[in-house]
């Protein structure tokens, strides 16, 4: 396992206070706070797609930021200028199409605050690509001769995090391993250039893992040992190959024969769930990257009793904008 650590420089807190519509940073308290809970690719009319926001000490931190985020933000009462970084698990579409629409509203809105953009291998183009797309839209801006604006990428970082990398800044320390959503054979080009990331953040003595996307993983059960909460993924397979087939009727057998191999092996299961939880004695789990389509309240009682047969502890299939308190 490759170890080395990235130190962060301290952010600036004073030029970046989280205001929300019910009172300052200081009066608020560190939360998780599901902004879309829905897995991809399939969008519905119900829930967004895979993000997060982790509120610490006032300060926003996204994590992943799938299609709908900014949008999920100011359902949530929080500001673009509170966001101190981004966080992204891995790089499929529905884990960072809302990353442009963030970078795009922050140049549309004259927000220029350091935002740091963490993520694996690739990130570093990924954020790149994403300007270059918004180049044209930039030069034109609101189209008023002599008008100068910033360049759109001013005080934003990236930093790109491999296995084992632990980064610190005012609010928190976070630690990334590899999981298991992606299965390249180890060593070989494609397992060093394209990794899947799980994360804990040491919140003030207090711990959050967030799964990501991934499959059953030794080393993410020993990175969750003990932790205050974990946020896991969920993948009901057969549900979600019976909408993909619906989708793509013409789909030849092979190609769902496939996907299924891609989802077994690389998501977890209500079960699979469960026994994470246990084996690593959380003390609180929250489940979401629900099946796409899974809106009624037994769907969601269904999964939460498959859970709780294999985890005693409590445990809440998540909604979007559901919040949960980080903390002892
Ligand atoms: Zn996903
Ligand atoms: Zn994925």
């Amino acid at each position: 396992m490759l170890k080395r650590s990235v130190k962060t420089m301290a952010l600036v807190v004073l030029s970046s206070l989280f205001i929300s519509s019910q009172g300052c940073a200081n009066e608020s308290k560190d939360e998780w706070i599901t902004l879309g809970t829905m897995a991809g690719p399939i969008p519905n009319a119900v829930n967004s797609q895979p993000a997060n926001a982790m509120i610490v000490n006032g300060n926003t931190y996204v994590v992943d930021a799938g299609d709908g985020t900014a949008g999920q933000l100011a359902k949530a009462g929080l500001s673009l200028k509170g966001v101190k970084a981004v966080f992204i698990s891995h790089l499929h579409f529905d884990h960072t199409g809302g990353l442009p629409a963030i970078l795009g509203l922050r140049w549309q809105t004259n927000t220029f605050s350091d935002l740091t953009v963490y993520g694996p291998p690739g990130t570093k183009a990924t954020v790149e690509g994403i300007f270059q797309f918004m180049r044209i839209g930039t030069e034109g801006g609101y189209g008023v001769p002599g008008q100068v604006g910033k360049p759109a990428n001013t005080n934003v970082h990236v930093v790109e995090l491999g296995d084992g990398d632990t980064v610190t800044n005012d609010d928190f320390s976070v630690t990334a391993i590899r999981n298991t959503h992606y299965s390249w054979p180890e060593n070989s080009e494609e397992w060093k250039k394209y990794i899947a990331l799980s994360y804990k953040f040491d919140v003030d003595g207090a711990s959050v893992v967030y799964t990501g996307d991934t499959g059953e993983s030794k080393a993410l059960i020993a990175l969750a040992k003990n932790a205050d909460l974990l946020v896991s993924e969920m993948m009901d397979i057969d549900h979600t190959i019976d909408l993909v087939v619906k989708a793509n009727p013409n789909m030849p057998e092979q190609v769902a024969l496939g996907m299924r191999k891609h989802l077994s092996n690389h998501h977890v299961t209500p079960q699979q769930v469960g026994e994470m939880a246990t084996q690593a004695n959380v003390k609180k789990l929250v489940v979401t990257h629900m099946s796409p389509a899974l809106l009624k309240p037994e769907h969601y009682e269904k999964y939460t009793s498959a859970v709780a047969e294999h985890y005693d502890g409590d445990v809440t299939l998540a909604k979007d904008l559901d919040r949960f308190p980080i903390g002892k």
